[in-house]
């Protein structure tokens, strides 16, 4: 006997909290097991002729990656989701499994730097032909669409300079030409962007980041709407590239908490933001909820939240020269924000971005761009410590 769950009402902590597993298909145990396999057994050979029976087989699916794809389902609205070993795989195989030698491909300038280096190397490789946008193009990507533009792609807020696109006047651009919209939706989580109500066919996610949580695990997710689900499927299939049963059991235990941790994430960026707005030695400061940011409008109307990774403009000086030594002030200056890459922890972390990549989008020319992730530590003492990194750079002379 199992109680009847009908959960398509629930609030987002709610769904995050019951969601992807059934504690009574695994005698009453909260968490679902780790399932460990490669091998799946059938009762006789017809049943291993019609592969009629739940799991076949390792790459196709266990009772943990299944708990985790639910769960995101329900979060995603989406018909299914896929699981893959990191989050860049979960950028790739979407696009292997939509795009052929002689498609096109819109990509939007302010991508996730890796992700433009694979379709300058391999997709390229592989005779696709691509086209970097203006992040803030909106409907008019219309014109950048040719007779064999296959896929839309999509990054909001863009990669370290936050600009927000207008999701909705892309998607229904594309659309009207039979594109596949495509979008990495890791700053916002389907917390607090749900991409395919918004037209995104594919949303994609570095499950490494908040999903996870705690700087410990590599994953993927990638989750499709009704019409595309199949064709993401069969690439999975393929390519052989699936989910890690510990990996993928991380990261559902990661979710149950994540509502909580965002709603912390949120609030304490946000008032650093802001405090940081009147600090010597910023510049600018590059958060999408601050009134004052350029895409805030778009965002308030389809963001339900802001997460905890922003960027601030450092008072560089004159020279290049002199913006290298003040950012490297404030940053070794720093003793709790660590140097690292990637982000959505529970620890803060900070790193001067590289925009070289840039075509169009070539983002803030006044001084250095400085990326935080803030953390679930308290932000007095994370605001004392930005304080020491930006004494320590207003100390070095511009002579
Ligand atoms: C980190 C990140 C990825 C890649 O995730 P990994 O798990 O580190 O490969 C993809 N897209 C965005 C926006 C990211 O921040």
């Amino acid at each position: 006997m199992t109680k009847a769950k009908d959960g398509s009402n629930w609030g987002v902590n709610t769904k995050l909290a019951h969601s992807g597993n059934d504690p009574h298909d695994f005698f009453g145990f909260v968490n679902p097991p780790v399932v460990h396999a490669s091998t799946v057994l059938f009762p006789d050979c017809a049943t291993m002729e019609s592969g009629d029976q739940k799991y076949t087989y390792g790459t196709h699916g266990t009772p943990t990656t299944d708990a985790l794809a639910g769960a995101v389902d329900g979060l995603e609205g989406s018909a299914g989701t896929i699981i893959v070993p990191s989050g860049l795989a979960a950028v790739t195989v979407p696009l292997l499994a939509f795009l052929k030698s002689g498609d096109h491909l819109l990509m939007v300038d302010s991508v996730y730097f890796p992700t433009r280096r694979f379709c300058d190397t391999m997709l390229l490789n592989l005779g696709v032909e691509i086209s970097y946008y203006d992040p803030l193009i909106g409907a008019g990507i219309e014109a950048l669409i040719k007779p064999n533009t296959k896929v839309v792609f999509t990054e909001s807020p863009g990669s370290n300079t936050m600009e927000i696109q207008d999701i909705p006047a892309i998607a229904a651009a594309a659309h009207k030409h039979d594109a596949v919209v495509m979008m990495d939706n890791t700053w916002a989580t389907p917390i607090y962007f749900k991409a395919l109500d918004f037209g995104v066919d594919i949303s994609i996610h570095a499950a490494t980041k908040y999903p996870g949580g705690h700087a410990d695990v590599l994953l993927g997710l990638v989750s499709a709407n009704e019409k595309h689900w199949q064709q993401l499927e069969d690439a999975q299939t393929n390519l052989g590239v699936c989910g890690n049963p510990n990996e993928s059991y991380q990261v559902l235990r990661g979710l149950r908490t994540m509502g909580v941790r965002l709603a912390h994430h949120q609030k304490s960026a946000l008032e650093i933001a802001q405090k940081m707005k009147g600090m010597a030695g910023v510049i600018d400061v590059l958060h999408p909820a601050l009134s004052d940011f350029p895409g805030h409008d778009l965002w308030k109307r389809d963001f339900k939240g802001s997460s905890g990774l922003f960027s601030f403009v450092l008072d560089g000086g004159p020279s290049r020269d002199l913006w290298r030594r003040k950012s490297h002030a404030f940053l070794d200056a720093l003793q709790i924000f660590g140097l690292g890459y990637s982000w959505g922890g529970y620890e803060s972390l900070a790193v001067r971005v590289s925009l070289k990549d840039r075509t169009i989008a070539t983002g803030p020319q006044e001084g250095p761009v400085i990326r935080l992730q803030i953390g679930l530590e308290d932000t007095a003492d994370l605001l004392a410590d930005i304080e020491r990194g930006l004494s320590a750079a207003n100390d070095i002379a511009s002579a």
